[in-house]
């Protein structure tokens, strides 16, 4: 694929226009904020973008710094980032 162009036409590389009514792309995911390099905080590299590496109990590579939610997920949903505060493995996070 080379752009997309009007309101969802894909062209391609041998200058061919694909005209569609609409698209499912996957998106990435980037880390909005610099709290996790400023403390340190060792990354992980999953299907949609980087991580936060944590332990089951969602204590980062720094001790003491705990991570949940979508920045501690491969892959983030709303079931996911909720289980990830109220699961028996992270009641640290709760201290
Ligand atoms: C387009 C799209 C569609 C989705 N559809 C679905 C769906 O259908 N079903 C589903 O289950 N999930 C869906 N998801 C995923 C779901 O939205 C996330 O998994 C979920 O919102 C993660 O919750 P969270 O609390 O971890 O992070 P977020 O919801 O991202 O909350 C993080 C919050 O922290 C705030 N923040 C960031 N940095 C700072 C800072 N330095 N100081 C203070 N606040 C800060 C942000 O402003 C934000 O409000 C979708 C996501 C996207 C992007």
């Amino acid at each position: 694929m080379r752009a997309l162009t009007g309101s969802a036409d894909v062209a391609l590389e041998d200058d061919r226009v694909l005209g569609f009514a609409g698209l499912f792309v996957a998106s990435t995911i980037h880390i909005a904020t610099p709290l996790v390099n400023q403390l340190g905080c060792e990354l992980a590299d999953g299907p949609m973008g980087a991580f936060v590496k944590t332990d089951a109990s969602k204590e980062t590579t720094v001790p003491g710094v705990f991570a949940c939610g979508d920045l501690a997920l491969a892959a983030g949903s709303v079931a996911f980032a909720s289980a990830t505060v109220r699961s028996p493995e992270s009641a640290p996070i709760n201290r």
